[in-house]
């Protein structure tokens, strides 16, 4: 810790003056501005390598309030205005500061009804900390005030006295929630909150979303999601599981003779996307949503402990693309013992979606980076088995549609890469069913729900919010539209 103007040399008393400078109101930006980034505590690189435990543990109530000093407590803040969902960031950090940690999550709470969750899986480099006065004053986000690390930390600290939100009177009304990932999640608390009998219906035996079956345990324990699921359930939401809507039931069944007032469908972008290459259909092929699914929700890595469902166990593993889900994918196969793990992308790492925090997660975990190449086919043996993959070799030409330099295939450059395992991670589009079953509801080219501000959809009583209508998006972007989706749900059902 570096040591500010009149700061004692022991930590503990540095800290304790600052603070009480800051309650007074005395600590001036430039002391603010001599307090260095506290970094997040991890586990050790190797150690992880075979342990789904969670790879960042979390600050320290010291760290948490050095980084909580470091904020200048901006009167216009900017931070408020990166964030999707506008959390008041320095209203909540000067809690943080006073100790009061209940206030500082009631005040997240106001806006974002999963903190532990956000805290720790929003990329904030991107959103509220690229806002930062510090991410322009030092030119890097990670140097602004890690915003996610005391939104975890806060949501940390009070989590075993969470108490449950207050409920209304009952209305006699029925609200259907379809899929019950943190859209849903959200859209079943704020209209239950309204007094209204909400259900959820989920494909899965078990409610969560991609919180659960997507993103893995060593990036968000379960246990934090389940709690949250917890919450719901004693606020009086109903969960029913394995209940695929377009299938079991439809929409308008729902509606018209199962006695619902209101539907939101917030069924994600599950539906993978393959490449479409010669061999994708050998033994050994994945998609990243398989491969994780069997992983994280069916716990498959326990398989004949305490898992019914099984997963290929590979030596050398190639992921195919570059964006959280790859990462994901490539840091599983890491834990589940493969000896040599490639990320295969066509653009360079600058290019890459995936969140900077992830990348460096996977390197020191061992994942090997290959740029500018792709996979144009998959090479079987007699018994259908993945035994290669043949990638051709790129530049990088003019930005194309998405912004990014397009890959130009070299001429002739070519090379074959032997792994047993290729695990395709190049994104998620809609999965069609419910458009197939629910005539009446406008979709747009690319298969998403339309809707309009207020995630009203085409058909009266049905909503839609998340990555049926974003396309493949993000948690918070996800729970703000829940958020809006139930506010008009409990407009119209007044
Ligand atoms: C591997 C992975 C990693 C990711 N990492 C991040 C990250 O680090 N940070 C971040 O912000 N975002 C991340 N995302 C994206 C983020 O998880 C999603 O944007 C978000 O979960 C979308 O929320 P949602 O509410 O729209 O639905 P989802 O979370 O997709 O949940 C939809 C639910 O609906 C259910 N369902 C589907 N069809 C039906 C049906 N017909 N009937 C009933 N139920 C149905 C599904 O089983 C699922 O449980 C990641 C995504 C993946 C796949």
């Amino acid at each position: 810790m570096e040591k500010g103007l009149d700061q004692p040399s022991n930590p503990d008393q540095a800290l304790d003056a600052l603070l009480e400078k800051a309650r007074t109101g005395r600590l001036s930006a430039a002391e603010r501005l001599k307090i260095p980034p506290q970094p997040m505590p991890q586990l050790d690189p190797v150690a992880r390598r075979r342990s789904m435990q969670e790879v960042a543990v979390g600050y320290t109530e010291q760290q948490a309030k050095w980084e909580a000093l470091r904020c200048l407590q901006c009167k216009r803040p900017s931070c408020v205005e990166g964030c999707p969902v506008r959390i008041q960031i320095p209203q909540f950090i000067s809690c943080i500061v006073e100790g009061r940690y209940d206030r500082a999550l009631a005040i997240i709470k106001q806006t974002s009804l999963l903190p532990a969750v956000c805290g720790r899986v929003c990329p904030q480099e991107v959103q509220c900390q690229q806002a930062c006065v510090l991410c322009k004053r030092f030119g890097d986000p990670f140097k602004a005030v890690s915003i996610g690390r005391l939104e975890r930390f806060v949501a940390d600290q009070a989590r075993s006295s969470d108490e449950i939100p207050k409920v209304d009177r009952p209305t006699g009304k029925k609200v259907a929630i379809v899929g019950s990932g943190p859209g849903g999640i959200v859209a079943a608390a704020d209209t239950r909150r309204a007094g209204h009998e909400v259900t959820i219906f989920e494909a899965f035996h078990m409610p969560g979303g991609v919180l659960v079956y997507g993103i893995p345990e060593f990036r968000l324990p379960k246990a934090i999601v389940q709690q949250e699921i917890d919450v719901l359930v004693r606020m009086g939401v109903k969960i029913i599981p394995n209940f695929v809507v377009g299938k079991t039931r439809t929409i308008q069944q729902l509606l018209q003779e199962d006695g619902f007032d209101a539907v939101y469908i917030g069924v994600g972008a599950g539906l993978p996307r393959f490449m479409g290459i010669e061999g994708e259909s050998l033994v050994g092929v994945y998609s990243a949503n398989e491969y994780l699914t069997r992983a994280n929700l069916m716990k498959a890595y326990m398989f004949g402990d305490c898992a019914d469902t099984p997963i290929a166990k590979a030596r050398n593993v190639a992921v195919i693309g570059g964006g959280n889900v790859a990462m994901d994918a490539a840091r599983m196969a890491i834990r589940l013992g493969a000896e040599r793990v490639y990320l295969v992308y066509r653009r360079t790492e600058a290019e890459m979606p995936a969140r900077r925090e992830e990348v460096h997660h996977a390197r020191e975990e061992g994942v090997e980076f290959l740029f500018l190449q792709s996979p144009q086919r998959i090479i079987g043996d007699d018994l259908y088995h993945v035994r290669a993959i043949e990638c051709i070799h790129y530049q990088l030409g003019q930005p194309d549609r998405s912004g990014r330099p397009r890959p130009i295939p070299i001429l002739d450059a070519r090379s074959v890469l032997e792994v047993d395992m290729v695990i395709v991670a190049i994104g998620n589009v809609a999965h069609p069913l419910i458009r197939q079953t629910t005539a009446g509801l406008q979709f747009n080219e690319t298969g998403n729900i339309i809707v309009d501000e207020h995630c009203r959809t085409s058909m009266a009583r049905v909503y839609a919010g998340g990555d049926i209508v974003l396309g493949a998006a993000t948690v918070i972007l996800a729970m703000g539209q829940g958020r809006i989706a139930a506010a008009s749900i409990n407009e119209d059902l007044a």
